[in-house]
């Protein structure tokens, strides 16, 4: 289909077409790099149950992931916690699904969710 056949239902002339084509342009999808998932989706959620202090991820050169009480300059943390990734993320993953198909649950979504 040509650029006029899409125009003339709308009623747009050739005298538009800069605007047209403006338009094209400004809801064309950005072309940008391809970005890679969120690699930590907990980050912002645990807290170091030591010191309180926000965990943090950490990837060792093996490409081993974790979750971390980091210490240092702008850390914020105590260093006193470190914890295996997948793990807790497939314990998190089953515990809001289990939360999520719970009776009760499934009764109160039915009543205050339209
Ligand atoms: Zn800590």
């Amino acid at each position: 289909m040509n650029a006029r056949r899409l125009r003339e239902p709308f009623g747009l002339r050739d005298s538009d077409e800069d605007r047209h084509d403006a338009l094209v342009a400004a809801l064309a999808p950005r072309k940008s790099k391809p970005r890679k998932g969120r690699t930590y989706p907990l980050v912002g959620f645990l807290a170091c149950g030591k010191c309180g202090g926000p965990l943090r991820s950490l990837t060792r050169e093996n490409g081993g992931r974790s979750y971390a009480c980091r210490k240092g300059p702008g850390m914020g943390g105590c260093g006193g916690i470190r914890i295996q990734a997948n793990g807790l993320e497939e314990y998190m993953r089953d515990l809001i699904c289990g939360l999520l198909n719970h009776p009760r649950q499934r009764q109160l979504s039915r009543e205050y969710l339209v």
